[in-house]
C-alpha cells in the first residue's frame, strides 16, 4: 500500500529522514487538534487536563497559537519504541539510561552534583538507530516527546519560527518530563547558519536562548512555571563537525552511534526474520553477517525486506492463486539476489571522519 498523506504527529521511519518526512505537512493553520494521550499520561482525559493547565500557565510572552501548533504537530505520541526493539548499542542505551531515564523517573536521587544533563548529542552515520534511541528514551522515561527535524524549523515555519521555538521550550517545561528531539541538529546549529540566512540565524539564536534559560531556570536563577530540570535537548546528527563550537559545548554528553558490529548485525537479522518462514541455517546467518559488513541498521532492514519479497517474486503471476502455506521460505538465495541491489549507504571513507570526531569530541559506545 502506498503511503497516503502522512499523518502529522506520527513518525514512520522508512529511513533516517522519518521525522522530517512526517513533519512535511507542517503549517500553522492546521485543523483543530485531536490530541492522543502521550507516553506519560495514562489516559486521554488526564492528558487533556494537563494540556489545558499547561496552556493556561503559559507566560504572556508565548503565543497561544504557536503553543497549540507545537502540541498538534511536534508532540509525538503512540509510536512506542522499547530498548529491546533496538539491536545492539548497549553502551548508548546505558548512557541514555543514566543521563535521562533514571533522572526523569527518580528526580529525588538526581540533584546537585548528580543533576541530569540538559543536552545530549547522538552522532554517527545515517540509519544507525539515533531516532529509534530517542523514541525509546521517551517511552522508557515516560516523557513527553517533542520531535522535529531541524530542516522543518526553518522552512516550514517561515516567519513563525522564533515564536514556535519559544513555545517549544515553554510547552516542554509545562509538560515535563520532556525530551526535545531535534533530528539533523547540525542544520540548526551549524557555524554556517550564523553568517548565512537571516532567518536561520534568528532561529539558532532563539534556540540557544531557550536552552540557556532552561538551565538558569533549573538552577533556580529565574522564576518559571513547569519543571525545567526535567527537560532534555537530544540532538541527532550525521554531520557533527558542522555544529559550531559554542553549541557543541552545550551538549555535555556526545555519544557516538557507529555502524553495527557483527554480533549486532546478527541480532538485527534474527529479529527481522523471527516471525518469517525462513530456511536460513546458522552458518548461512554467519555468512550473511560477513556479507553485511559496512551496512547500517537501516540498510539491514532494507535488505531483509527486499529478500522477504524473493519467494513472492519467484511466483510471478502465480502469486495471485498460491496459498499462503505453499509459499517457499525465505532463503540464502533471496539474500544473495537482494545484496546485488541493496548496498551499504555509508562508504568506508566517510566513516573515518566520524571516528576522528568521536576521538576528539565524543564518547565511544
Ligand atoms: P538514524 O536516526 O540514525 O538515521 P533511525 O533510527 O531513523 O536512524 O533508523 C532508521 C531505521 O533503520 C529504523 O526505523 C529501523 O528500521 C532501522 N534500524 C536502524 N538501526 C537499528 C537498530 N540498531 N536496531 C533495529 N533497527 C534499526
Amino acid at each position: 500500500r502506498h503511503a497516503g498523506p502522512k499523518k502529522v504527529g506520527r513518525v514512520e521511519h522508512a529511513n533516517g529522514t522519518g521525522l522530517v518526512a512526517a513533519l512535511d505537512t507542517l503549517h500553522l493553520d492546521s485543523p483543530p487538534p485531536t490530541i492522543p494521550p502521550p507516553l506519560n499520561s495514562d489516559s486521554r482525559s488526564e492528558w487533556e487536563e494537563r494540556v489545558k493547565t499547561a496552556l493556561e500557565n503559559l507566560p504572556p510572552s508565548i503565543d497561544p497559537a504557536a503553543a497549540q501548533s507545537i502540541l498538534n504537530e511536534v508532540v509525538l505520541t503512540h509510536d512506542e519504541v522499547h530498548w529491546s526493539d533496538i539491536a545492539g548499542l548497549d553502551g548508548a542505551k546505558a548512557a541514555l539510561k543514566e543521563v535521562v531515564v533514571y533522572p526523569f523517573l527518580r528526580p529525588d536521587l538526581f540533584s546537585g552534583l548528580r543533576e541530569p544533563a540538559r543536552g545530549m548529542l547522538l552522532f554517527g552515520p545515517p540509519g544507525t538507530g539515533k531516532t529509534m534511541l530517542a523514541r525509546a528514551v521517551a517511552t522508557e522515561s515516560k516523557s513527553t516527546f517533542f520531535g522535529i527535524g531541524a530542516g522543518s524549523l526553518g522552512s516550514k515555519w517561515l516567519g513563525e519560527s522564533e515564536k514556535l521555538v519559544r513555545a517549544l521550550f515553554a510547552m516542554a517545561k509545562e509538560l515535563a518530563p520532556s525530551i526535545i528531539f531535534i533530528d539533523e541538529i547540525d542544520a540548526l546549529l551549524s557555524s554556517r547558519s550564523s553568517g548565512e540566512h537571516e532567518t536561520n540565524r534568528k532561529i539558532k539564536t532563539e534556540f540557544l536562548v531557550g536552552w540557556s534559560d532552561l538551565a538558569r531556570a533549573a538552577a533556580g536563577k529565574e522564576k518559571t512555571t513547569g519543571d525545567p530540570s526535567r527537560v532534555l535537548v537530544l540532538g541527532a546528527t550525521n554531520l557533527p563537525w558542522d555544529i559550531d563550537d559554542a553549541a557543541r559545548r552545550r551538549f555535555v554528553r556526545r555519544q557516538y552511534i557507529p555502524l553495527p558490529e557483527a554480533d549486532t548485525r546478527l541480532t538485527h537479522l534474527k529479529t527481522l526474520l523471527a516471525h518469517q518462514k525462513t530456511s536460513l541455517t546458522d552458518s548461512e546467518f554467519d555468512e550473511l553477517v560477513e556479507l553485511t559488513d559496512g551496512f547500517s541498521g537501516s540498510d539491514i532492514t532494507a535488505l531483509a525486506k527486499d529478500a522477504a519479497m524473493g519467494p513472492l517474486r519467484s511466483l510471478g503471476e502465480g502469486l495471485l492463486d498460491t496459498k499462503m502455506e505453499d509459499i517457499r521460505p525465505i532463503g540464502m538465495c533471496d539474500f544473495r539476489e537482494s545484496l546485488r541491489v541493496i548496498r551499504p549507504s555509508v562508504g568506508k571513507e566517510g566513516l573515518g571522519r566520524f571516528e576522528e570526531w568521536a576521538k576528539e569530541f565524543g564518547e565511544r559506545v
